[in-house]
């Protein structure tokens, strides 16, 4: 519950040089409103709504309305993580939804212009980096799979950022279902030919067998709650249910930790890459071609 997250830990020596330099992330969530997104980064990140002062659900969350951004700065073992969480107000809402991805690619390439102006002068410093690095979209547990509108939105961002789906409110499913939902989402990714981000195996002192088995889990089933709740004497985050609770970071519930470390602890380094060498290249390339985007 203290909001440990292990990014301090990590063996690579580069990594964790760029680390204590001050490492910038920027993760960005969207998808349908209500599926729980504003919960979840604040369950993940913001561990500032559960400490001493609010232990319980004193923290209501407010609707989003417009793109927003919270800078958090974890600190473990002195070493610093700047992570930019971008919240975006859910599509779905509007009775006419075309266009609803226009603020989130218009906040995706403004910080790739950025970027690329920053680069391009003389005499430059070095370069923060404000882009982008992932871009998680939430699915509504529906077991119907994919809505034309998460197609639709995945197809215009899949050129520009880093997609991980995950699958929003675990809790409303069955084990069972979600395994078969999880099945029917890859296989309409694929019929879509939409490219989402590829976990590869990382380097780092985890084995491979233990990331591959993490890849398994994509698209991630989450669940989100800033409540703490006492479950046999210890303080947990969860969600209470006549039946029980769900507690977020157990992993036979929900997907959560796999997620959070894969994020911002085995994989940020290839999120962050992926998003310089392929989708900022890819940017880079047109605006230069003067093609615009
Ligand atoms: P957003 O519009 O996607 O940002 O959704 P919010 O985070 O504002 O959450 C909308 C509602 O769903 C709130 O009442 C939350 O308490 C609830 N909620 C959030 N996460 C979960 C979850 O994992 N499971 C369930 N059952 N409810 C959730
Ligand atoms: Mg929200």
């Amino acid at each position: 519950l203290d909001g440990y997250v292990g990014f301090a830990d990590l063996p690579n020596q580069v990594h964790r040089r760029a680390v204590k330099k001050g490492f910038h992330f920027t993760l960005m969530v969207v998808g349908e409103s209500g599926l729980g997104k504003s919960t979840l980064v604040n369950s993940m990140f913001m561990s500032d709504i559960y400490n001493k002062e609010y232990p319980g659900p004193s923290h209501r969350i407010k609707k989003t309305v417009a793109v927003e951004k919270t800078i958090v700065k974890l600190t473990e073992n002195s070493v610093n993580l700047n992570l930019t969480v971008v919240d975006t107000p859910g599509f779905g809402d509007a009775v006419d939804n075309s266009n609803c991805w226009q603020p989130v690619i218009e906040y995706i390439e403004s910080r790739y212009e950025e970027y690329l102006n920053a680069e391009s002068r003389v005499y430059r410093t070095e370069v923060v980096d404000t882009r982008v690095h992932c871009c998680l979209h939430f699915l509504a547990p529906s077991g119907h799979g994919l809505k034309p509108l998460d197609v639709e939105f995945m197809k215009r961002l899949h050129d520009k950022v880093n997609i991980v789906p995950v699958i929003a409110k675990a809790d409303t499913m069955t084990p069972e279902e979600i395994i078969r939902f999880k099945k029917q989402i890859l296989n309409e990714i694929a019929q879509h030919k939409i490219r989402i981000y590829e976990f590869p195996d990382c380097p780092t002192d985890e084995d491979s067998g233990l990331q591959r088995a993490m890849r398994q889990r994509v698209p991630f089933a989450v669940v989100g709650a800033n409540t703490v709740l006492e479950v046999d004497g210890q303080k947990v985050r969860g969600r209470r249910y006549p039946w029980g609770v769900v507690q977020i970071e157990n992993m036979e519930h929900s997907d959560f930790i796999p997620l959070r470390n894969m994020l911002i602890r085995t994989h940020m380094m290839d999120l962050r890459d992926v998003t310089n060498a392929v989708h900022y290249e890819n940017f880079r390339c047109k605006r230069l071609a003067g093609l615009g985007t």
